[in-house]
């Protein structure tokens, strides 16, 4: 290779080439390959494990040796038995249109450097604004690089609008289910303990609205500034959606914000089922979705969108004296006056195209699909003698444990018995199942919005579990 970074053409297509064959032989053999794989660090440091090597060697001998240890060490998030976390279903159109905005290494910043990448933006925004009842002229929003970003974004823009420079004595609210990464966010954002308050849920894991309402009646007593609700919808956890209309209700008389974080559930506004539980998420403030996650995108995109789009720009526009030749006019937008990256890749083309490519009917499809799948799966284990469910199927969330009719064990054994059928589970690879922890009980749980996911692949799961279940019940009766 040369000082340059140089191939010749004929160098550079056979490499990609061989590059697309094997990500499409990846997505037709999906269902050969098992979901879940580990290794330990001293294992990949075996692999790995060396100084930057001062002299190159040949592009495919690289490309061997990822493909031999780097891409199988990957747990498949796209696999139809990836159950847990939340899957990454993904899709090929977006997997390629990635390729092209890499490859073209198209800078998504400002309107001038690439008009078209910015209208992308504007243009897909505006179908998440209307899929979302947000008023589509005055609204925006910004892609972002996931969930966590997203509500970053969205509470600096809070405490922006509604508190200023001083947020001294200003207390933000969410629930004891609402995602770790806003709890991040109001760290990142340099509040005290003092100034958050993580509300008690009800045992369906709603907030409890008399507690919110007790909550910000002391703070209001104490003197201090109630200025932010984050709302869930839905948990990661369960799916659950939080009463939504009664929140936007109480932000209203109090003056205060409404967040929603909806990177788990917002998509499925896409289905009439999901519709009617996200009832009321057009009255937030704020909305993080989630792309990369329910809307079958490749990692990363996540989404804020804002009902009033001079909200951000209030929050994040500075203006250098290097990029005054790139201001344009208002209708022009630059993204890097909507959050806090100036240099941002291309992530509104891999939405533009799968969404151009498949139509907007076959998401609603996939996602209508995958709660009735959750539903589905509810129906067999009640019909079972040995599970039971714990939260029934939200949002294609379903959480259950092996607990059968007649052994009368105690819950201790329960907790044990499902933290080793999802430990035997991992170790088979066959399938992705891990455990979470509902009111204190040890359960498994199933997010289920892959739509390559059959019931079929579920009662194969479940007859592993059951096999896994009588082995270690038979052993432990010895
Ligand atoms: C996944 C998730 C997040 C974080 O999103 P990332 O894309 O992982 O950064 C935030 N909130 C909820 C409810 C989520 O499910």
């Amino acid at each position: 290779m040369s000082a340059h970074f140089d191939l010749s053409i004929d160098e550079m297509k056979a490499y990609g080439y061989k590059i697309v064959d094997l990500i499409a032989e990846h997505w037709a053999n999906l269902e050969d390959k098992k979901p879940v794989t580990s290794a330990t660090r001293k294992e990949m440091d075996s692999i790995f494990l060396q100084e930057a090597p001062d002299k190159g060697m040949p592009p495919n001998e690289v490309l061997e040796f990822v493909m031999e240890n780097v891409i199988p060490y990957s747990n498949v998030t796209s696999h139809p038995k990836f159950y847990s976390f939340v899957p990454g279903p993904s899709n090929y159109i977006s997997t390629m249109a990635d390729s092209l905005a890499t490859g073209f290494n198209i800078f998504s910043g400002g309107w001038i450097v690439s008009p078209a990448a910015a209208e992308l933006e504007i243009v897909t925004m505006n179908w998440l604004l209307k899929m979302f009842n947000f008023p589509v002229k005055a609204g925006g929003g910004i892609f972002t690089s996931g969930g966590s970003m997203a509500n970053l974004t969205a509470l600096v823009t809070a405490r922006r609008i509604k508190c200023g420079d001083d947020f001294s004595k200003a207390v933000i609210y969410l629930s004891d289910q609402a995602h770790s990464s806003n709890i991040k966010a109001i760290r990142v954002l340099g509040f005290k303990k003092e100034q958050i308050r993580i509300l008690p849920t009800d045992i369906e894991f709603r907030i409890s609205i008399n507690k919110l309402k007790n909550a910000i009646a002391k703070d209001r007593l104490e003197g201090l500034q109630p200025f932010c609700f984050i709302a869930s919808a839905g948990t990661t956890n369960t799916g659950t959606v939080d009463p939504l209309d009664d929140i936007a209700d109480i932000c209203e008389a109090e003056n205060m914000w409404f967040h929603i974080d909806g990177a788990y559930g917002g998509a499925a506004i896409l289905s009439d089922k999901g519709a009617r539980a996200l009832r009321g998420i057009e009255r937030a403030d704020s909305l993080t979705v989630d792309p990369h996650k329910w809307f079958y995108q490749p990692y990363e995109i996540g989404c804020l969108l804002v009902k009033d789009s001079s909200w951000l720009s209030n929050t994040f526009s500075e203006k250098p004296e290097y990029l005054r030749d790139i201001e344009g006019n208002e209708s022009e937008i630059n993204f890097y006056d909507y959050g806090v990256q100036l240099t941002r890749r291309f992530r509104a083309l891999k939405f533009y195209m799968s969404i151009k490519t498949y139509g907007l009917e076959a998401f609603k499809e996939a996602v209508t699909y995958n709660i009735q799948l959750a539903d589905d799966v509810e129906d067999m284990l009640r019909k079972s003698r040995n599970w039971e469910i714990i939260s029934p199927a939200t949002l294609a969330v379903i959480n259950f444990r092996y607990n059968p009719i007649g052994l009368n064990l105690s819950e201790e054994e329960i907790d044990s018995l499902n933290q080793e059928i999802s430990r035997r589970v991992m170790e088979s690879k066959e399938a992705l199942l891990v455990t979470t922890i509902l009111n204190k009980q040890v359960v498994l749980r199933m997010c289920l919005i892959n739509p390559k996911t059959t019931i079929d692949h579920i009662r194969d799961t479940f007859l592993l579990c059951n096999k896994f279940a009588e082995e270690i019940l038979a052993a432990k009766s010895k």
